[in-house]
């Protein structure tokens, strides 16, 4: 429908109880015949249900089920989670993106068990007290896990909000999000029964019918309570986000091979993207004018913090790599030092620097940040 077509007018406010319920039965009805089997909505127990959470944040369902089943495995209760080592998390991360999420998992992890609220913490007021765990993720555990009658809203649900009350605002609108969250905790309220049920089929309707674009409303169990669309508006609301403004980056990474065929790899620090994980040496060079001046650039900043410059023999890879809003183009030089004497280890500690060399091979066993992953799987390719 168009908006110079007139109307239906939807009855109800958003927050009127007896409409509300009517939703809430609505979709529990479509989702005890529709929802997907996933694998984390087979348990109730808080720590997987956590895990899936945090996996889920900025990734597909399908790319996670993989990583989520995996990580059980090794991981399977926040004990074993705490007692590992943060690059054996990573390890298992690696691929997801988002290394924060991991690192966050395990300081969580560790609070856990330092404060003994196991098998996990039991109110949503504890869960959100944790590293990494926002208003979202600490209702959803909270009432996926336990029942509490906590509203959800994220990504599908928001869009799904929003459409249900007619909002036309951006959605990222301080006023906005107060409104969308009073809808989520309202509906919750309103509804009886579980909330953990309720809240898994507002977000299948929100994922499975009511996409961002063309919204499936015929066959949406929520179509005659929808005022975007009782008033067609289902194709403008919500409002487009801003577009993002994408930031090229260019930067010079070395490959530095030992005598004995060993790679140079270094622990990003706390101040840097992907904080952390290893990678191999690489240097900004957006600001420089040409390849001989980036590369000299590079060789410069490498020689500050090693105390020798490499001896470079050859481009040899190029590594396109997009986050969030900067897009990377990696290029990498084959060189050597004169073996690993020639770093300067005091100056490396002053500089905070972690450093370690690694066969081809051992490279699999490291938490590498995704463009340092690509090096690896190329380098595993060659011979040299
Ligand atoms: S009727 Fe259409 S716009 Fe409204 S919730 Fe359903 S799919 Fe979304």
């Amino acid at each position: 429908m168009s908006r110079s077509q007139k109307p239906n007018t939807p009855k109800g406010s958003s927050t009127d109880p007896t409409q509300l319920k009517a939703i809430a039965h609505a979709a529990v009805d479509w989702f005890s015949k529709h929802s997907r089997d996933l694998p984390w909505r087979r348990t109730r127990i808080a720590y997987r249900i956590w895990i899936s959470e945090c996996m889920l944040q900025q990734t597909q369902v399908t790319t996670v089920i993989p990583y989520y089943e995996k990580f059980l495995k090794r991981f399977p209760d926040v004990q074993s989670l705490a007692a590992s080592e943060l690059d054996e998390v990573y390890q298992l991360w690696a691929g997801l993106g988002y290394y924060r999420r991991a690192r966050q998992l395990h300081a969580a992890a560790l609070e856990v068990v330092a404060s003994g609220q196991l098998p996990f913490p039991a109110d949503r007021d504890a869960i959100a007290k944790l590293p990494g765990i926002g208003r979202y993720t600490a209702n959803a555990i909270a009432s996926f896990a336990y029942d509490q009658p906590c509203g959800i809203v994220e990504a599908n649900t928001q869009r799904l909000y929003a459409r249900l009350i007619g909002c036309t605002e951006p959605l990222t609108q301080t006023p906005t999000q107060r409104k969308l969250w009073d809808f989520a905790e309202a509906i919750v309220s309103a509804w009886p029964r579980a909330s953990g049920e309720l809240n898994q089929a507002l977000m299948e309707i929100g994922s499975q019918v009511c996409s961002p674009k063309a919204p499936a409303c015929q066959r949406c169990p929520l179509q005659r309570h929808c005022k975007a669309h009782l008033t067609g508006m289902s194709d403008v609301i919500p409002a487009a986000k801003p577009k993002k403004t994408i930031t090229e980056l260019r930067e010079i990474g070395f490959l530095i091979c030992d005598p004995q065929g060993r790679w140079l790899l270094r622990r990003r620090q706390s101040s840097e993207r992907w904080a952390g994980l290893w990678d191999f040496p690489r240097y900004d060079c957006t600001e420089c004018q040409g390849d001989s001046s980036s590369l000299e650039h590079a060789m410069k900043e490498f020689g500050n913090v090693y105390g020798s410059k490499p001896r470079v023999s050859s481009e040899c890879l190029s590594v396109k790599h997009s986050v969030t809003r900067y897009r990377i183009l990696l290029r990498c030089y084959l060189a050597e030092l004169d073996g690993a004497g020639a770093i300067d280890k005091k100056r490396v500690a002053a500089r905070d620097e972690t450093i370690r060399w690694c066969q081809t091979q051992e490279l699999d066993l490291l938490g590498l940040s995704s463009s340092a992953r690509k090096v690896a799987d190329w380098l595993k390719k060659r011979e040299f």
